[in-house]
């Protein structure tokens, strides 16, 4: 298997996910000049994250791996696990992410559930493979907090408010045992940040402190 796995890459040499140039012995996934640059996302742009949550939901910290605004490569990376199936990509962007956070605030890592049927469709929980890779990287257990209470409607032709309302009552504790302090909740990429809201409401009930770290803050624009 080996053989033929280097047999193929000889011919069909293993592009960087990010910036697609031809990755070298010991680059995975991510050339070195990509994977240097993980996690440089700009004060401005880590404040406006902030933002979408002040007078919504307690956040404590935020965490996030990518930029989008400088890195137009990471749709087509967002694009490749998600609907390519790359699972070993997903759980590799979670170790990424981990790498972002350097003094854990948190004891506990969750992750934004997916319903039910839709995951049985796709065969994964994106979200679920990157806090897998973020439990590894940093050490932590990983939990599955919550659960979809029915299918919510598709939120990428709706508008901010709409989107808010739209989230409200999706989610519900899935268990209430819980020895936990602060639960880091992880989802793959932030746009209006409703949905990490109506989960953040959901983990206050467990008296759960919340922060958050997501691959990468899209915002609207
Ligand atoms: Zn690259």
């Amino acid at each position: 298997m080996l053989i033929l796995n280097s047999f193929i890459s000889a011919i069909y040499p293993l592009n960087c996910k990010c910036c697609q140039i031809s990755l070298v012995k010991g680059e995975q996934h991510f050339c070195l000049n990509c994977e240097v640059n993980f996690g440089e996302v700009e004060a401005i742009h880590r404040e406006e994250v902030y933002q979408l949550f002040w007078g919504k939901a307690n956040i404590e910290e935020v965490f996030i791996a990518f930029q989008f605004f400088k890195h137009e490569h990471l749709q087509n990376l967002i694009h490749t696990f998600k609907y390519r199936k790359d699972q070993l990509l997903a759980i590799h962007l979670g170790k990424v992410l981990g790498g972002v956070i350097k003094q854990p605030v948190f004891d506990v890592i969750s992750f934004v559930p997916m319903h039910k049927s839709k995951e049985r469709k796709r065969g994964f929980n994106q979200a679920e493979l990157i806090a897998k890779g973020l439990g590894e990287a940093l050490g932590m257990p990983v939990l599955s907090l919550l659960k979809r209470t029915n299918s919510t409607s598709s939120q990428t032709e709706k508008g901010v408010f709409d989107r808010f309302v739209n989230m409200e009552n999706k989610f519900e504790i899935l268990t209430m045992e819980n020895s936990y302090k602060h639960v880091l909740l992880v989802d793959d990429v932030i746009t209006t940040g409703a949905t990490l809201v109506a989960c953040a409401k959901v983990l206050e009930q467990l008296k759960l402190k919340v922060s958050i770290a997501c691959l990468a803050y899209r915002g609207l624009h």
